[in-house]
């Protein structure tokens, strides 16, 4: 078995996926589990907060597709790095 070469972000998208902190878990968008995942949003209502948590893969995905919908606006993405939820914690 070979190792895969350690990946070193040198464009501008894999800096911004490499940016977020990441963690072990599920993803929201793909069936991936136990894979490292980051807070990416959350589904909020009265009741409270359900955070999402995506895979670097997805993060990709999503920053690409936010990437392209601003193309016309020459603008750029940023991160907003998302606090950690406390997981299994049940609401008041
Ligand atoms: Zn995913």
């Amino acid at each position: 078995m070979t190792e895969l070469p350690q990946h070193v972000p040198t464009d501008r998208l894999g800096v911004l996926i490499a940016a977020y902190e990441y963690e072990m878990g599920s993803c929201f968008r793909c069936p991936r589990k136990g894979t490292q995942v980051t807070r990416f949003g959350e589904i909020t209502s009265d009741e409270g907060e359900t955070p999402l948590y995506a895979c670097r893969e997805c993060v990709q995905e999503l920053l690409t597709m936010h990437e392209r919908a601003m193309e016309r606006m020459d603008t750029r993405p940023r991160i907003v790095q998302l606090p950690r939820a406390p997981r299994g914690v049940e609401a008041d």
